[in-house]
């Protein structure tokens, strides 16, 4: 199944334009993100020790992250001696080939897929249906934005943009159904063709939440039991996972799994957890294979740099998309990356280059939402700042060269600002020169500030300054 032409990040202000004028949109984001909030704060509130849970967590990923070569050696070692086979992708190309090549080693024709973002990330579903395979979403929001063509517009609730009437059309559309608008129509219709598709499956692919080093064990959340079908009805599975998903110790999972479902979904528990350490024995049901594919694509470039290294600690809980007033306001679709929201403006010119998502990180009040909910504490209105920065001076994201974002006109803008902010005289005697320029009119030739003016009234100087009022007052 092929996407519908989706909005990309290089045309990010255009696509703002788009959603924002979108009523349907913007009624069903409000109404997600309002309920995901409320739960989330419901959910921590009975928790007393939140904050030092976030806390160990963020201790966790930083440890981690800082000897990540240490415990993938450590995890892949105990997952191979489990009986699992591991493969390195260095990038989503290598990542795909790699799965289509167990496929076809598996002869596997019909594939079912439980939701993860790193396939998303990799574009997994294209390169499986170019090489002839049938890959078929098993998450009920996955599988509507299949049906659509479309991509994810959350991390975790991928048709979030959709409301239930648009559902049952697509419904009627795409499954011929008679059309019903009772939720219960639709999810057993989905629930009976999906069944037909796991007991057709030869492979299933997952993602991973977390990898546990000393185990070699993975786990799966969910909570509507199709991960765990997917894992354990075809005779084959592959997994798909981020190298920095793993953490060191098995009891570490505890601290993760009492931050993550009341993060996202105000859940105590997501419904399901699924622990696979190795395939199951021959007497036992479940896949004969297992394998784990660890993908790189561009994360051990992060890992250099200690601000920019925390955009890893992600957890994909989405919490920072239910509470940024941007996302509420546009959706993931309007970011034109997998990866939506405030993680989204700092992950994806880090991981798929800064040239197409320049306009990324200034999509950003800086207001610190995303910073007080991310159950790791990571500090993205920081990253922002330093994607910003580098973006104005062309400094390298993510291991590539960045493009210059700043014009002659603006830097000459903050070295006139810097000269005048320098001494009382200087300062004094650049507000009389602006409020010449303002009365002849000269300020809205500055493209900065016409672009400003186009959504907002630029302020207009006073006709006297505060410094030239206190003096007039005899103080
Ligand atoms: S950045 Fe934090 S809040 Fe946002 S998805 Fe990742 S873990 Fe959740």
């Amino acid at each position: 199944m092929t996407h519908a032409a989706q909005p990309t990040s290089a045309t990010f202000p255009a696509n703002v334009e788009a959603a924002l004028g979108d009523a349907t949109l913007r009624g069903a984001l409000a109404r997600a993100t309002d309920l995901f909030g409320e739960r989330r704060t419901a959910a921590i509130g009975a928790v007393p020790e939140w904050e030092a849970l976030r806390e160990q967590a963020r201790a966790v990923k930083e440890h981690t992250l800082a000897r990540l070569d240490f415990y993938l050696e450590q995890f892949v070692e105990r997952v191979e001696s489990s009986g699992m086979r591991v493969h390195w992708a260095r990038d989503a190309k290598e990542a795909c080939a790699l799965v289509a090549e167990i496929a076809r080693a598996a002869g596997a024709k019909r594939l079912v897929k439980s939701k993860s973002m790193t396939t998303e990330e990799i574009g997994l579903n294209a390169a499986l249906e170019r090489d002839g395979c049938e890959p078929v979403e098993t998450d009920l929001g996955e599988w509507i934005i299949q049906l659509a063509g479309e991509t994810p517009s959350h991390i975790i609730v991928p048709a979030i943009h959709k409301t239930k009437a648009q559902i049952a059309e697509l419904f009627v559309d795409k499954l011929h159904i008679e059309k019903s608008d009772d939720v219960e129509v639709l999810t057993a219709t989905a629930r009976r063709i999906l069944r037909e598709h796991f007991a057709a499956a030869d492979l299933g692919i997952s993602g991973v939440n977390f990898g546990v080093a000393e185990t070699g064990t993975i786990l799966i959340l969910e909570n509507e039991g199709n991960a765990r079908l997917t894992t354990s009805l075809p005779r084959a599975h592959v997994a798909v996972m981020g190298i920095e998903k793993v953490i060191p110790r098995f009891a570490d999972l505890e601290v993760f799994l009492r931050l993550l479902p009341r993060s996202g979904t105000g859940q105590h528990l997501t419904s399901y957890q699924s622990l696979l350490t190795g395939p199951e024995p021959a007497e036992r049901e479940g896949p004969r294979e297992l394998h784990l594919v660890l993908l790189d694509n561009g994360r051990s470039e992060l890992l250099q740099e200690r601000v920019m290294r925390q955009t890893l600690a992600c957890i994909r809980c989405g919490a920072c998309l239910n509470a940024c007033p941007v996302y509420r306001a546009i959706g993931g679709h309007a970011y034109g990356s997998v990866y939506p929201g405030p993680i989204g403006a700092i992950l994806t010119p880090q991981l798929f280059g800064a040239e197409k998502a320049q306009h990324l990180p200034f999509a950003s009040s800086l207001c610190g939402a995303c910073r007080d909910v991310c159950p790791v504490k990571i500090d993205i209105p920081n990253v922002l700042l330093e994607l910003r920065a580098r973006l104005q001076t062309g400094a390298p994201i993510g291991g590539r060269t960045s493009p210059k974002k700043s014009g002659a006109f603006e830097r000459l803008g903050w070295k006139v600002w810097a000269w005048s902010c320098a001494g009382p005289r200087r300062f004094a005697l650049a507000s009389r020169l602006g409020r010449v320029a303002a009365s002849l009119g000269l300020l809205r030739f500055a493209p900065q500030l016409r672009a400003w003016g186009q959504t907002r009234a630029v302020p207009e100087l006073a006709r006297r300054s505060f410094r030239e009022q206190w003096k007039a007052d005899g103080r």
